[in-house]
């Protein structure tokens, strides 16, 4: 069975750029939002397996949304998608509880390897 993908990003350029990275994988994008409050509300209705999460994001953003998903549903598998960098900024993102890190611009191999990862925890 392919994995469901919801992809949170501002830039529809990045829900684009995956859906050809992961065209012949075994992850699809089920559905994509371009906020956090959208992505709270799609979450629960289309459950996804794995969410990929922009950082900065008009409204709240990625590490506040990822926050809020794990609230709402501590099993939730986010994969940070993001050119943020910085080490605070992962130990954030992991001690919320995010499953890996994938830097823009977004590399096939590094976003296979981080969606693997996530797909394989529980
Ligand atoms: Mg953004």
């Amino acid at each position: 069975m392919g994995k469901r993908l919801m992809v949170v990003d501002d830039s529809r350029v990045v829900l684009l750029q995956m859906q050809k990275l992961l065209e012949g994988t075994e992850f699809e994008v089920a559905g994509y939002c371009r906020d956090g409050e959208e992505a709270l509300d799609l979450y629960g209705k289309i459950q996804p397996d794995i969410v990929t999460m922009d950082i900065i994001m008009p409204g709240m953003d990625g590490l506040e949304t990822a926050e809020a998903i794990l609230e709402d549903d501590p099993e939730a598998k986010i994969v940070m998608v993001s050119s943020l960098a910085y080490d605070g900024t992962i130990r954030e993102a992991e001690g919320l509880g995010v499953k890996a890190f994938v830097y823009k611009p977004i590399e096939k191999s590094d976003l296979l390897d981080a969606l693997e990862k996530a797909s394989e925890e529980s």
